[in-house]
């Protein structure tokens, strides 16, 4: 009998999972290594992984599972949907030990069915993308690694319908290969192995297919039911095989969406382009996303401004299962959010006020990270008010006015009318505005001469259109510019600390190992210890031996200089999250 039960979620995060087994965070990390699973503190593991961590580690304690499960969610996403749902093109994504070859075959799928690759190659990673094969499009993910394909799974592990588990010939069945297996059954995703590298020496497809059955993935020519194809990224053999397959397992599953619901799906990058502002790369699950759309992806808000497919090309609607870039986001949302199209303005800005009314409830018990916490600081500033006074022609158009600007109120920023009336712009108007400095808007109407230098003595701004739009855009840019700028924070990367070596009044240098990202200079870094955030502090220098390193990747170790005042807490074992801080104009 077990000493003692714990109860536990489908994901959990692993300092949370150290705090519940009563072990220190490092060992927990350090056993998740040994097994191939490469997560930090604040990244989820499944329940599966968790149950063998605990029997690796020989701890006396019966983990139980928490009532509702993926598969429960899988199914009852399902569910939704309706009879008059119609077939969408296979959400595949390629799983499989390091080295084995998945960049190699997505490289091979896009290198001969993808007409950007004859313009110029393939430089910038990109997270999905869709190819042809037959007239028929397919929508690969590229999952890069495990806390890729864990988020996805978490929020809509229904969006990967197929995944393609890639085993080197010549190496066989490793850890990582048996965490992507456990992965694609838990998420009820379907699965057919590439058995790769072929052409090699060394190559023994027998003995894969052997070692695959060990682990419940029989060949269908050993009777069993999993697709094994043979293939050869490097030769492109066997590639056109992998793909019918693909879709003839699509065919068998039926795999279906609806067109005519307001689209819905998931963010699968977010970054800030140079001169675009938030970008985001969106995966439609169902209905049909088009430019103009109202979108709350999480908490941000966006009209959307541009779509594009995944080669850049500007198209004016995505279907169910497309990859697709937006812009005219207000913020970075977080990769993994839901996002959600609305009928008019005011539901989804609604809706992404109460999002992000939720997510502040949630802050006490939550892992929130510092940029959401920012969003969230910037966004419940006081709001900040535009002082006018509108004169128009007519009553019926200074209604019209007055109701424009109105609408361009936000949580932020507002317009405060300290006058408004009908006719030319008089003496009086002048004085109204004079205490609050208000700009005096005048449309259809004039100001007489007098009036005007009146205006101009007392540094009062008269600003007189003839075109409504033209109007409510200089408010709108007035307003703008009361707009706080956002600070977006972008997470380089993690590293574990394993030395501190010198503390001196202003610097402590440490060293340690990059367990994820790439890291490089300028940066802040978030010290965290067993989940919990010790102290933020700023990274002044980087090191990789003696020298001063440009970029430091996973996998290297380095060395860092930590600004302080005598006083940091740092300790070997802690878990620094490198990240870069930038201010963003933002726009209305
Ligand atoms: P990943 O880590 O799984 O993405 O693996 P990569 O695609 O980066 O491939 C790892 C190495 O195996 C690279 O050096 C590739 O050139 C090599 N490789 C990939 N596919 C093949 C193949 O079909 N045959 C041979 N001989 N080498 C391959």
């Amino acid at each position: 009998m077990a000493n003692s039960k714990i109860e536990l979620d489908d994901m959990i995060t692993v300092g949370t999972l150290a705090d519940k087994l009563l072990i220190p965070v490092s060992s927990l990390i350090t056993e998740l290594m040994k097994n191939g699973v490469l997560a930090t503190v604040n990244e989820k593991i499944d329940f599966d992984t968790a149950q063998i961590i605990v029997n690796e580690l020989g701890l006396d304690v019966e983990l139980t599972k928490k009532e509702s499960t993926v598969k429960e969610n899988i199914q009852k996403s399902k569910s939704i949907i309706s009879a008059s749902a119609k077939i969408r093109p296979p959400v595949v994504a390629v799983m499989g030990h390091v080295d084995h070859g998945k960049t190699s075959i997505l490289d091979a799928i896009r290198g001969s069915n993808n007409a950007s690759q004859e313009s110029g190659g393939i430089t910038q990673h990109i997270s999905a993308y869709q190819i042809k094969h037959n007239d028929r499009s397919i929508t690969f993910l590229d999952t890069p690694g495990h806390e890729a394909f864990a988020a996805i799974r978490e929020h809509g592990a229904h969006l990967t319908d197929i995944v393609i588990i890639v085993v080197a010939a010549d190496d066989g069945v490793k850890p990582q290969t048996i965490e992507a297996i456990r992965f694609a059954k838990s998420a009820g995703s379907k699965i057919i192995v590439a058995i790769n590298k072929i052409d090699k020496e060394g190559a023994d497809v027998i003995r894969v297919k052997q070692q695959l059955s060990e682990h419940g993935l029989t060949t269908e020519e050993w009777g069993g039911d999993t697709i094994v194809c043979e293939v050869s990224a490097k030769n492109k053999q066997g590639i056109d095989n992998l793909l019918d397959m693909i879709l003839l397992v699509s065919d068998v599953e039926e795999i279906k969406a609806d067109y005519d619901i307001p689209a819905q799906g998931l963010v699968i990058e977010a970054h800030l382009a140079k001169g675009r502002g938030p970008v985001a790369v969106l995966l439609v699950e169902a209905g049909i996303l088009k430019v103009g759309d109202f979108l709350v992806a999480g908490s941000s808000y966006a009209k959307i401004r541009t779509l594009e497919d995944t080669n850049n090309k500007a198209i004016d609607e995505a279907l169910p299962s497309m990859p697709v870039k937006i812009s005219g986001l207000k913020n970075l949302p977080e990769f993994g959010e839901e996002f959600r199209v609305f009928k008019t303005e005011k539901e989804a800005k609604n809706y992404s006020l109460d999002a992000l009314n939720k997510s502040k409830q949630d802050l006490s018990s939550s892992n929130m990270t510092g940029s959401d916490l920012i969003r969230i600081i910037n966004k419940n500033n006081e709001t900040k008010e535009l002082n006018v006074l509108v004169k128009a022609d007519v009553k019926g158009s200074l209604t019209s006015v007055m109701d424009s600007l109105k609408s361009l109120d936000t949580n932020e920023v507002a317009v405060r009318f300290v006058g408004s009336g009908v006719g030319q712009i008089v003496d009086n108007d002048v004085h109204l505005a004079g205490p609050s400095k208000a700009i005096i808007y005048g449309f259809n109407v004039n100001i007489a001469k007098n009036t005007k230098l009146i205006a101009d003595r007392e540094h009062i701004e008269v600003r007189l259109f003839n075109v409504i739009y033209e109007l409510i855009d200089d408010v709108k840019s007035e307003l703008t510019k009361l707009l706080a700028p956002e600070i977006v924070e972008t997470i380089l990367g993690k590293l574990t600390i394993k030395g501190i070596f010198k503390t001196t009044k202003s610097e402590l240098i440490c060293g340690g190992e990059v367990i994820q990202g790439k890291l490089s200079l300028p940066a802040h870094a978030r010290i965290l210890r067993s989940n919990n955030l010790i102290s933020e502090v700023e990274v002044v220098n980087l090191k990789k031996g003696s020298n001063d390193a440009k970029e430091v990747i996973e996998g290297e170790m380095c060395g860092l200089d930590l600004k302080t005042n005598g006083k940091l807490d740092v300790k070997e074992g802690d878990i620094l999250e490198l990240f870069k801080r930038e201010e963003v104009k933002r726009e209305l």
